[in-house]
């Protein structure tokens, strides 16, 4: 039930939409909106919970305010495979059945992308990680959350004993995340050593050519085809010596039952929290530094906000490393000075941005 969520913060709306005939099932939660309208993503998985959707929503809501936007957080979850043939049916009824919701601005996330955001559009009118075509910055494609996260990975290297050049890099979940985190993060001087996906892991401490590898995934679906190194079990990044680990698949991926196992000394949290507050814990206490994912992965909010102003690519760019770059050493520092975790500091900082923009609301 959705007041377990309830707090101070939000939920602002919370919007069931059930299609009995095609079966689309789906909800939207639009956390906060005292900094403007909510972007955030609509996630498309067999598997996603109501849960998750209030999380992820919720995330959205200290991401967006911790980047300076004039946007609030928000999220959706339609429950079916997003390689359903039946996708274009149920995304346009989905967009339909969220047409009044104008505080809420759909993007992509995991199982939906620009063409979705397409049919979103056409729909309704409103959508933001649109193809360049209608105008948009296909936020995927250009990579700007991996762009993000190597801009984070450069500042965390100022606070630990982890420098960029030769640093060993595993990715967790080789998908457009994960990929342009690994190039991006490569253009500085680090090596792709682990990459997994849903299949399997691939692990090579001679490093991984990343290019191939893409190229490799994008054809067959799978990082385990790769022709060298050595193929794994999905979950083996866990165990494998690496100097920097990339969380890019799911949530709560790294917990209390593993986190005393990471080899990494510093996390950059591509995925959404894709580690739980229990092993954020576990993880300080050890010395690892791990930036929190609404630090981390802002990448691709900050360039969908930028494309809805109607920005261009490179202004997205700059926009993106100029937030992610202060905000990381801010959190950083902060934490530091308090000898806090990263993800407390930034959860003050955030909590404290959402507070004063709350108060220009008007009460009651
Ligand atoms: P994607 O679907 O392109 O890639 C996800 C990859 O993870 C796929 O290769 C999949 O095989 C793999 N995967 C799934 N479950 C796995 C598991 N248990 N173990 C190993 N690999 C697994 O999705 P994406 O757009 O790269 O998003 C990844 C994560 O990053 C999501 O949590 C998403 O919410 C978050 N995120 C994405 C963006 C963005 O710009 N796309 C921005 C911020 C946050």
């Amino acid at each position: 039930m959705f007041h377990e969520f309830a707090d101070e913060y939000g939920p602002e709306k919370v919007v069931y939409i059930y299609e009995p005939r095609s079966g689309l099932k789906g909800i939207v939660v639009i956390d906060n909106i005292a900094a403007g309208p909510a972007i955030g993503g609509i996630r498309m998985a067999a598997d996603v919970t109501t849960a998750e959707v209030f999380r992820l929503a919720r995330a959205m809501t200290w991401k967006n305010a911790l980047a300076g936007l004039r946007h609030g957080g928000g999220k959706a979850g339609i429950l079916a495979d997003p390689h359903t043939p039946n996708k274009e049916t149920l995304i346009r009824q989905f967009a339909r059945g969220i047409e009044a919701l104008e505080g809420y601005i759909p993007g992509p996330d995991m199982g939906t992308d620009e063409t979705a955001m397409a049919w979103v559009r056409d729909e309704i009118g409103r959508s933001v990680g649109l193809s360049k075509v209608l105008g948009g910055i296909p936020l995927d494609q250009v990579g700007a959350t991996g762009f993000g996260i190597a801009i984070c990975g450069e500042v965390a290297q100022e606070f630990s004993e982890i420098g960029l050049e030769g640093a060993r890099v595993a990715v967790q979940g080789f998908g457009n995340v994960g990929q342009h985190a690994a190039r991006f993060l490569a253009e500085r001087g680090a090596v792709l050593t682990v990459a997994s996906d849903l299949d399997g892991t691939v692990f090579d401490p001679d490093g991984i050519d990343i290019e191939e590898l893409v190229r490799l995934k994008l054809e067959t679906g799978q990082v385990t085809v790769y022709p060298r190194g050595r193929k794994l079990g999905r979950d083996a990044f866990i165990d494998l010596d690496c100097d920097i680990l990339v969380p890019a698949a799911r949530p709560d991926v790294i917990d209390e039952t593993n986190a005393a196992r990471i080899k990494a000394k510093v996390i950059l949290q591509g995925a959404n929290i894709p580690v739980t507050p229990m092993a954020e814990r576990i993880l300080h206490g050890r010395g690892i530094l791990s930036v929190p994912d609404f630090v981390a992965n802002a990448g691709g909010v900050i360039c969908a906000s930028v494309e809805y102003q109607g920005g261009t690519q490179k202004q997205a760019f700059e926009t993106i490393e100029e937030k992610v770059r202060e905000n990381t050493r801010e959190i950083l520092e902060l934490a530091r000075a308090h000898s806090q975790m990263p993800t407390e500091a930034a959860l003050t900082l955030a909590k404290q941005r959402v507070s004063e923009a709350m108060a220009y609301r008007r009460r009651g």
